[in-house]
């Protein structure tokens, strides 16, 4: 056994916890769980945990089902919550999820960005990124298909504004610092409810980690505040949807690869090319960073959320901002990409979004020019006579157009990408179909 695996059994007994739950994400990017007693950790390690493949989405087909959970010692965290007399009583831990044999699972997300990551590596680079998370606080979960009620009237940045959890942002940060997540800022956003937590900066592995384990304890503590907490990407009309823009940046050893003090966006030339990869992949990742029939009606004109392919430095109508909050300091130069939604896949989005970025820069893409006006204001006709690409604008757009890229075959592996457009074909497929009360209004009246 290794030091940071005797360290688990170690902190195990000394804090006397009953229950560690061993978490990973399915192809969909939903956490899965199983909780074993400390007594069985030990095997675990050695072994992990043997589980049927078959049923968790996307992970394999059923005449190949056996599949084995490793835990992964440096992801131990003790779970914040307490019994009655205050006892902590569970902990987690995220796994790799292997074949019977050893060999890693080919749809385990979290071994997909393990791939890019290493790729990364190889080409000298360690990805760091980090998210501003925003989400809705209702005041309860409808499933009748009437609009939700949001928690609070509040508004950008509004301070009093939490009508009924006025103490959510803190207890749900003390939750996520209890667990080892540190959070840099917050706030309340645009639409009644809605709320932005953003995660100081961690490797890209380690955040996805981090988000998933930040929407389980978001919702957790939302329910022990008496609310309900939802990474739905458009819950209302006529309000903004909830994005989840993400900071990235390329380090090679302690130097920031993106940081040129002679550039006026203090952009280096590995910077300006990995944002051109972003721009040119940006229609075919877009199925896998807004996966969702709902994640288009989120990417429309207004609201903040981009619809067009272009980067600049203020304008919040692009897809590519190059944040410039800090000139002249290195450590801080970062691209922010907009269109990543809160209810992606994190593994499978930033592993998309950094295979994108790595492709410009190891061929060498060459940047167009910044886009300092606003793209919304600009008709279909004029955006393309301005040389802009529009993001899709439904589901089955985006899957075509990742239907067709082999980039996103080889960073997903044929296994992921087959079942995802599979998975996603029938979403749309169930969706269209769907009359929906906009047309019964529309329409039966008029025709
Ligand atoms: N909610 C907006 C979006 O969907 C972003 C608002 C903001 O952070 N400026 O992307
Ligand atoms: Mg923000
Ligand atoms: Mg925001
Ligand atoms: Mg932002």
């Amino acid at each position: 056994m290794d030091r940071q695996q005797e360290f688990v059994l170690r902190t195990l007994e000394e804090r006397d916890i009953r229950f560690v739950r061993l978490w990973f994400t399915d192809v969909l990017g939903f956490l899965k769980s199983v909780a074993v007693a400390p007594a069985e950790l030990e095997g675990a390690f050695a072994e992990g945990i043997g589980f049927d493949g078959s049923a968790i989405e996307g992970f394999a087909r059923v005449y190949e089902s056996d599949m084995v959970a490793k835990p992964d010692p440096a992801t131990f965290q003790v779970l914040p919550w307490e019994t009655a007399d205050g006892q902590l009583y569970s902990a987690r831990m995220f796994c790799d999820i292997t074949m019977p044999d050893g060999s890693p699972c080919w749809s385990d997300p979290r071994h997909v960005l393990r791939r890019t990551l290493s790729k990364a590596s190889e080409a000298g680079f360690t990805c760091y990124v980090h998210p501003e998370i925003e989400f809705f606080l209702l005041s309860k979960l409808t499933n009748d298909g009437t609009e939700p009620e949001p928690a609070d009237n509040g508004g950008y940045f509004d301070q009093a504004s939490h009508d009924t959890a006025p103490h959510f942002r803190r207890h749900a940060i003390e939750a996520l610092e209890a667990m080892g997540i540190s959070v840099e800022f917050s706030h309340h956003e645009g639409a009644p409810g809605q709320q932005e937590i953003d995660l100081r900066y961690a490797d890209a592995l380690t955040m996805a980690d981090n988000v998933m384990t930040f929407r389980y304890v978001v919702k957790e503590v939302a329910i022990k505040d008496g609310v309900r907490a939802s990474f739905m990407p458009k819950p209302f009309s006529d309000q903004p949807g909830s994005g989840m823009h993400t900071h990235v940046s390329l380090f090679e050893g302690d130097r920031n690869a993106f940081y040129d003090s002679e550039d006026p966006y203090e952009l280096s030339g590995t910077g300006k090319a990995f944002v051109a990869g972003l721009l040119k992949h940006a229609r075919e990742i877009s199925a896998v960073t807004n996966q969702w029939v709902n994640s288009y009606k989120r990417l429309i004109v207004g609201g903040e959320a981009p619809t067009a392919v272009c980067w600049g430095h203020a304008n919040r109508s692009a897809l590519v901002r190059v944040p410039m909050y800090s000139p002249g300091k290195a450590s801080s130069r970062r691209v922010e990409i907009r269109s990543i939604d809160s209810a992606c896949n994190p593994y499978l989005a930033y592993a998309v979004v950094l295979a994108a970025g790595l492709k410009g820069v190891r061929e060498g893409y060459e940047l167009a020019p910044p886009t300092e006006d606003d793209v919304w204001s600009l008709t279909e006709t004029e955006r393309r006579a301005a040389g802009y690409d529009s993001l899709p604008q439904n589901l089955t757009e985006a899957l075509t157009a990742m239907e067709n890229s082999e980039l996103l075959a080889e960073t997903l592996g044929e296994g992921v990408f087959d079942y995802f457009l599979r998975n996603k074909r029938a979403e749309w497929d169930a969706y269209r179909r769907q009359v929906t009360p906009y047309e019964l209004r529309t329409y039966l009246p008029m025709l």
